[in-house]
């Protein structure tokens, strides 16, 4: 059975093997047993129920709660020639009626179906009289009603069990804390299934978090500089917001799209199908967008307020990146949004309990934000799961944040805090401790406290930053019942008693200009006009086929054929992301392109980026002096590249350098004639010679030998 699992992973879907997981997962469903499956975004899971479904005898159900998550799917599958539908209310009665009789006749490998159709008494009895494969029930934690994503139909899918007992299920999701895990198993009945954990760690996600002034203009610094022409997620707290951001990216040239639910639904879909159809389309929402948006190609995720949790923020930022090329994970926040946060929780209509449950996710994700440590540690802490120490992969490795004694300013702030009855919000301390006066202050006699104006040597900005700090580590409360009045916590005594001292993060006035990882062109420079053209191929097909770009190949999939320059159909069967399906349907137009524009022997190699850069010029006949002035580079630099080229056989020391004979030799001489322990030493032949030779010439010559 595994053998045919491994068969239609290459010849439909195109892979040569499957990820560690997926095989285990797979042989449990053919074994007709349950399961659970924990896995990251980007990890591979529908594969796990869609193998099963293809293999087993009849279709496969697959229970997902967004609309626009199956429109995609199926389409992609369609792609694949896997004969897939789906039922939801976006479907006129007359083509839902097709559908259901396709699945009565068994002429279904994969169905769709929203869970609200799903348990309604006639879809339980077409299901009754069709022939299953499996149920798999996809974005699982749904079912849990402490998560941001509670769907209460979710809790229904138990009858399922009830219902269809022979028949495998498989439930999958992306979020993983315990509590979520034990909710699933528990109201889905899943005690029996096998539990795989896959590791939360996404690697190739650089996550940073910043704080500090000006975040809009932060955000367009770090778009700027690190995704360009990519496509994004820039997700904020309010609609008004939103729309501003939006309208505010526009205005600076690019394409970007509001998405929120006061948008009609009709506006929701058009701006979702841009997203997913255009290239480097910016979606900037709330987050009611991005459940079961499948688009691979997301380069970056930015938060421009602080999420309710750290699941929220994993799953959020889970959304670039996955293809498994690299992505960045990017937010900015502040003071305001954590009160904003608390007034929305205290606001809500939830139980104590529930609160209560919220606070802590909040403080948690504070946590998150004002670490010093290494952010992907304590992401997947959070999870259960322990890593490496450092990941090298996020702004606090790469850049790890000064500290500062904050002893006797957080001293200061606290007394102020207890001097004015614990009744007033930051603004008001803050304005105590400048020993700036207003109406109020002198109302209430403030200006008369021992703290008023003692710490007049910070400023404003940097006082805020210290409060919000303390709220963060959790010796002040916010109390949203008081106007957002700030309360001292046990946890602050031993400070104010002197028994303990506090070191906190220094924020960077200007930030450092890499506040995002450059994602790397995964592009060589020598094929960055093929690249261009198979990208403008597959967006026509796209366009013919009414899908979105990466449902014809991934950009991964482009990249191995600029790699490898496939010259017939049976080299690009060997592509990965290329099946039977789409080997027969683009292959040769790809393999046409791909002909189209054939490399240079000299530009066929593994040298760095930049030396290639140099090598193009060269290839077009420019001597050094123009590529020094094209290229803006210094003439050893420029030298140091050919000497590369020369080095690796790639180019003849002759046609870079106007030497005759006699003066090669006698370089070659000069080079020769050193003795073991000086050898490639050029100081002592450019001495040698008199400094009659520039070191890029000698350099090249050392190269040719
Ligand atoms: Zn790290």
């Amino acid at each position: 059975m595994l053998d045919r699992a491994n068969g239609i992973l290459k010849s439909i879907f195109g892979f040569a093997q499957f990820r560690p997981s997926q095989e285990k997962i797979i042989e449990q469903i053919l074994q007709g047993n349950d399961a659970l499956v924990l896995m990251p975004t980007g990890g591979g899971k529908s594969l796990c129920y869609q193998i099963p479904a293809l293999l087993r005898e009849g279709t496969g159900i697959v229970v997902s709660p967004l609309i626009a998550l199956m429109q995609d799917q199926v389409d992609t599958l369609k792609e694949l020639g896997v004969k897939a539908a789906f039922l939801n209310s976006s479907l006129e009665f007359s083509e839902a009626r097709i559908i259901e009789q396709q699945l009565l006749d068994n002429q279904l490998d994969i169905l769709y179906v929203a869970p609200e159709r799903l348990l309604t008494e006639r879809m339980l009895q077409l299901l009754d009289q069709s022939t299953l494969s499996l149920f798999a029930i996809d974005e699982a934690h749904c079912v849990s009603q402490w998560g941001h994503d509670f769907r209460p139909e979710y809790q229904q899918l138990k009858h399922l069990h009830t219902r269809y007992p022979s028949i495998p299920r498989i439930a999958l999701t992306a979020t993983a804390d315990q509590r979520t895990r034990d909710e699933i198993i528990l109201q889905l009945q899943l005690q029996e299934a096998n539990i795989f954990i896959d590791s939360f760690d996404r690697p190739n996600i650089h996550y940073a978090i910043s704080d500090g002034n000006n975040p809009k203009q932060r955000l367009w610094k770090f778009i700027q500089e690190n995704h360009a022409d990519n496509a994004g997620i820039i997700y904020c707290l309010s609609r008004k917001k939103v729309e501003a951001i939006a309208e505010w990216l526009e205005e600076q040239g690019r394409t970007a799209l509001p998405y929120h639910a006061g948008l009609s639904a009709e506006i929701r879909q058009i701006n979702q199908q841009r997203f997913l159809r255009e290239e480097a389309v910016i979606i900037v929402a709330t987050i009611a967008f991005g459940m079961g948006i499948d688009k691979p190609d997301v380069r970056f995720v930015a938060h421009l307020s602080l999420p309710k949790s750290i699941e929220a923020y994993y799953q959020e930022t889970g959304r670039a990146g996955r293809d498994g090329q690299a992505a960045n994970a990017w937010m900015a926040y502040g003071l305001q949004d954590v009160i904003t946060l608390r007034q929305f929780s205290q606001d809500s209509s939830a139980d104590e309990i529930h609160k209560r449950v919220e606070h802590h996710k909040l403080e948690a994700m504070l946590g998150l934000c004002e670490l010093v440590t290494c952010r992907r540690y304590a992401l997947l802490e959070y999870f259960d799961e322990i890593s490496n120490e450092s990941c090298g992969n996020c702004d606090n490795c790469l850049n790890p944040p000064q500290k500062w004694d904050a002893t006797k300013s957080a001293q200061m702030a606290l007394s102020c805090v207890y001097r004015t009855e614990q009744r007033f919000g930051v603004n008001y301390i803050v304005d105590i401790l400048l020993g700036k006066t207003n109406e109020r202050i002198q109302r209430n006699s403030h200006d008369q406290l021992s703290t008023f104006g003692i710490g007049q040597e910070i400023s404003t900005a940097e006082w805020r930053v210290i409060m919000r700090q303390l709220i963060a580590i959790g010796f002040l409360e916010i109390d949203m019942e008081r106007h957002g009045a700030l309360r001292l916590t046990e946890n602050c005594r031993p400070l104010l008693r002197g028994e303990q001292s506090l070191e906190l993060r220094k924020v960077e006035k200007q930030e450092k200009s890499i506040s995002g990882k450059k994602v790397k062109h995964a592009v060589r420079p020598q094929d960055s006009t093929l690249w261009e053209s198979l990208r403008s191929l597959r967006l026509s097909l796209a366009e013919e086929s009414g899908v979105p770009p990466y449902v014809i190949f991934h950009d991964a999939t482009l990249q191995e054929m600029l790699k490898r320059r496939p010259v017939s159909q049976n080299d690009m069967s060997r592509i990965s992301g290329v099946g039977d399906q789409k080997l027969s349907r683009f292959g040769q137009k790809f393999l046409n392109e791909i002909a189209r524009h054939p490399l240079p022997e000299l530009l066929d190699n593994n040298l760095s980026d930049t030396v290639n850069e140099t090598l193009i010029l060269f290839q077009q006949g420019e001597d050094v002096e123009k590529i020094v002035s094209k290229r803006e580079l210094k003439h050893a630099t420029i030298y140091a590249h050919l000497s590369e080229a020369i080095e690796v056989g790639l180019l003849d020391v002759k046609e870079v350098l106007d030497l005759d004979e006699r003066e090669y030799d006698e370089i070659v001489f000069a080079i020769e004639s050193l003795e073991d322990e000086e050898q490639g030493r050029l100081k002592q032949v450019y001495e040698a010679l008199e400094e009659s030779y520039d070191y890029g010439i000698l350099r090249c010559v050392q190269a040719s030998i």
